[in-house]
């Protein structure tokens, strides 16, 4: 599969806020946002101009793909899925995308960013109501269970999250149960549950164009 190999920080300075890519590293004072809040490259700063409305679509489309860390063919997906869903599109669209198994363990505190715990899922860490599940894409239901498996249960942040319990605050469509590194969907996650700062009418007019 295709994969981003550029510094990840790049795309936070490129779309001008944090997008928390690198787990620990965006919470402490070595954040490339917080010390060079400049776009990258060697021209980033006098870059700085109005942007049109394509570029705003399409910043904002790019910003969210970043986020939940999609590559761009696997985004139009989710849209195309959104619009043919009943309800709001953008609504609709990040909920797919924060349904995502990946993005479910991260929520949970199995890894400390969206890319960590891809890599639990695609190494068959995770289980979905006790069974291996190692797609990343994988969309949980409501009453499912999302846990470690045993086998894998001695990694040292996964102790530290059994010991000192979630350092983020878990989303109340999911349930955590620290001690035996487990959660259960309890319901599909609803715009509010996202804590984004995204103006996804923005997406759905890019993609609407
Ligand atoms: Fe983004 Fe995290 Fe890098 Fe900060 S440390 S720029 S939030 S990836």
């Amino acid at each position: 599969m295709a994969r981003y190999t550029d510094s990840v920080c790049r795309q936070c300075r490129r779309e001008g806020i944090k997008l928390f890519l690198k787990g620990d590293r965006c919470y402490s004072a070595k954040c490339a946002i917080t010390k060079r809040h400049t776009p990258p490259g060697q021209h980033g700063q006098s870059r700085a101009k109005k942007p049109s409305e394509y570029g705003l679509q399409l910043r904002e489309k790019q910003k969210c793909r970043r986020a939940y860390g999609v590559l761009e063919s696997q985004f139009r997906k989710y849209y195309d899925m959104a619009a043919n869903m009943r309800g709001v599109t953008g609504d609709n669209m990040l909920s797919l995308l924060e349904r995502r198994l990946d993005n479910v363990a991260f929520r949970l505190g199995f890894g400390n960013s969206r890319a960590m715990a891809r890599q639990l899922v695609t190494h068959g860490h995770i289980l979905v109501d006790g069974k291996k599940v190692d797609i990343p894409s994988y969309l949980v239901k409501p009453g499912q269970v999302i846990s470690v498996r045993s086998k894998s249960r001695d990694m040292q942040h996964l102790k530290e999250l059994r010991e000192q319990g979630s350092k983020n605050t878990i989303p109340k469509w999911l349930e955590l149960d620290a001690e035996n590194l487990s959660g259960k969907v309890m319901a599909l996650p609803q715009r509010d549950d996202i804590d984004l700062t995204l103006e996804e009418h923005l997406i759905v007019e890019f993609y609407s164009r």
